[in-house]
């Protein structure tokens, strides 16, 4: 093998997955006033006493700040850090140390996720799926925070199949930025034409796979995408409830030979 990728001593192909409208059906970021008025409740129990309106300028701010910050086309934050400055900000009579402060961004960011979601729950046809996926390495790359994702996914019974996790958080860019996959097949250590995509989203993951070298199998569900963004076309396309079709044609793609 020639070429800038680290090459491992597992031969075998993957393939990569988007995890929202894939693997997952999620109805989240339900975002609101009430959402920063229960947050600041939820802080004032743990001593630290905010108005709503200032803790949900305080969030804004600090996250455009680590937007603009991060190196993504288009960027992503690392929400645990955002809500650590944000406290860092706010006086705090208990003088929590720097891993207190972490523990509590943390549990936070858990709690805003927890409030502002209301459907998460495994697509029809993911066991199946990734049934199919016998004998092939499996890895997910995801626009999507690890903090709430990683627990998400371990709830659904999601986390223990993937040899390899990426969320947009751990690189600060967001699909169609090929960081995500890039990342992914790194840690992988295989090129990209040992691999294939699966993703729902004509655009971020099309185009976001083209732009790490491999192509997608894109699953139809309906998904919109901006109206001012050029498609490029996937490998194939398949029925949104044929999910064991992308799989196969991503295997027949890879050579990756019989199920075992
Ligand atoms: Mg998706």
């Amino acid at each position: 093998m020639t070429g800038p990728w680290p090459t491992g001593t597992d031969d075998r192909p993957a393939i990569v997955f988007d995890v929202f409208r894939t693997l997952v059906r999620f109805d989240g970021d339900h975002v609101d006033d009430d959402t920063f008025g229960f947050l600041a409740d939820w802080l004032g129990y743990r001593g630290i006493l905010v108005d709503d309106a200032d803790l949900a300028a305080r969030f804004d701010a600090t996250t455009q700040r680590h937007l603009d910050a991060a190196p993504g086309q288009p960027p992503d934050v690392e929400v645990v850090g955002v809500w650590e400055d944000v406290l860092g900000s706010l006086p705090d009579p208990r003088e929590r140390t720097g891993a207190d402060r972490r523990d509590l961004a943390t549990e936070l960011a858990l709690t805003y996720r927890q409030i502002t979601t209301r459907t998460l729950e495994v697509w029809p046809g993911t066991e199946e799926m990734l049934a199919a996926c016998q004998g092939v390495r499996l890895a997910i790359a995801s626009n999507t925070q690890r903090v709430y994702t990683r627990a998400e996914l371990e709830r659904l019974g999601l986390w223990d199949p993937f040899e390899v996790v990426v969320f947009s958080s751990d690189v600060r860019a967001c699909k169609p930025d090929p960081a995500v996959i890039t990342t992914a097949l790194e840690r992988l250590a295989i090129p990209p034409h040992r691999a294939v995509y699966i993703g729902d989203n004509a655009y971020d993951d099309v185009t976001g796979a083209g732009r790490a070298g491999l192509p997608t199998v894109l699953l139809d569900r309906g998904t919109p995408v901006p109206d001012d963004v050029v498609l490029e076309e996937p490998l194939a396309r398949v029925a949104g409830d044929d999910p064991v079709a992308a799989v196969e044609i991503a295997r027949r793609h890879l050579d990756a030979g019989p199920r075992r």
